[in-house]
């Protein structure tokens, strides 16, 4: 049997895209890896309230190829990601979003890349199309991400990447459950290669990572990967400490030799308010990392799933055959779906 290729795309609200960037697959697949591939196209509904789920359903009872996983809520981008790794059975796991900023023909050469051997293919943005200010915070996040962290993660990368199974499997095995796939991936190591590709205006909907989202994501990445922030906390309390002790020795000469004190009431004030707002970052930076040891003990899942809409054969994904939408394909047409909880 031909060895399958997995795609995992995560969807929250894209009932107009989905479609579309699964005709893109298909079409892909059919020309340039239908002689060698398996073709499993698994889409994880990330509680979306538009009817991209019932879209997605209806879809997978025309094919035999499609998965559907479908989340009780929104868990949000990554949580999809992951539940994408943890159902795909294929050799090779293609992530990819489905608002087709991703061209589909990018995958030829990560494919070509994997089969020379890498075991972690990324994409990687050659232009900037997000526009001057979202540019300007995605690169100064990975300057300060690189920086502090010593996992280097590619600039531009996002989460459109090939990974072989071995790494899908490694990454599975991984217990936390705030996850940073970006991360991840370049902290199991593995050999890898980057593919240039000119990312493509979203087709239709709305971007779901506006400033406080990707803010948030950015926040669990550095807190995931770094404790810099908790040793710079400590250096700039010594820092202070050090500054208050020179003040008090200079304030006590001053009263020894007689000297008016009320003189220093600006830089008191200063050192106050300074002091003070010091305080509450370092406490600030702590309550960050303190937050997430309270959701990691907590060890809920990182998603529920509500439903799992597979082929009756699970372990059989055939080469795609020649369908287009509204048609049904093999016999009795509509994919018994099947329901289980949240794996691991
Ligand atoms: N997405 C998701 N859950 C979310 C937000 C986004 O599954 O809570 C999906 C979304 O449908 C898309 C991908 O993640 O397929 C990337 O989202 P988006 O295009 O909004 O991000 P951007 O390209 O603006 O960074
Ligand atoms: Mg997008």
């Amino acid at each position: 049997m031909l060895p399958v290729l997995s795609f995992v795309l995560p969807v929250y609200n894209e009932r107009d895209n989905v479609e579309k960037i699964l005709a893109e697959i298909e079409t892909f697949y059919r020309e340039k890896l239908s002689d060698r591939f398996g073709l499993e196209v698994l889409f994880v509904d990330d509680g979306s309230t538009d009817g991209s789920a019932q879209v997605l359903k209806a879809l997978a009872g025309q094919r035999d190829h499609i998965q559907v996983v479908v989340f009780s809520r929104n868990f949000g981008h990554q949580a999809a990601i992951s539940a994408g790794y943890k159902y795909a059975r294929g050799a090779a796991v293609v992530a990819m979003d489905s608002d087709l900023q991703h061209p589909v023909a990018a995958v030829e050469e990560m494919i070509e890349r994997w089969q020379e051997g890498c075991d972690v293919v990324y994409a990687v943005r050659d232009s900037n199309q997000v526009g001057f200010f979202k540019g300007l915070c995605s690169r100064a996040f990975y300057r300060i991400f690189n920086l502090l962290s010593q996992t280097d993660i590619l600039p531009g990368g996002a989460d459109f990447r090939l990974v072989s199974r071995k790494v899908v499997d490694a990454l599975n095995e991984l217990p936390e459950r705030c996850r940073f796939i970006r991360g991840l991936i370049p902290w199991l190591g593995f050999s890898s290669a980057k593919v240039a590709y000119t990312p493509r205006p979203r087709a239709s909907g709305e971007p779901k990572y506006g400033f406080f989202k990707s803010l948030g994501l950015g926040i669990t990445a550095l807190t995931s990967f770094s404790i810099a922030p908790l040793r710079a906390s400590l250096v700039l309390g010594a820092l202070f400490m050090l500054i208050s002790i020179v003040y008090l020795v200079y304030s006590t000469i001053a009263w020894l030799a007689g000297g008016v004190l009320i003189r220093g009431w600006t830089s008191i004030m200063a050192l106050i308010v300074l002091t003070q707002g010091l305080t509450l970052l370092v406490f600030g930076i702590q309550a960050e990392y303190l937050a997430k040891i309270v959701m990691e003990t907590k060890r809920r899942p990182e998603y529920v799933v509500c439903e799992v809409i597979e082929q009756a054969g699970a372990d059989a994904v055939e080469p795609v055959s020649d369908v287009g939408p509204g048609e049904v394909s093999g016999p009795g047409g509509e994919m018994p779906g099947s329901s289980r909880g949240a794996p691991g």
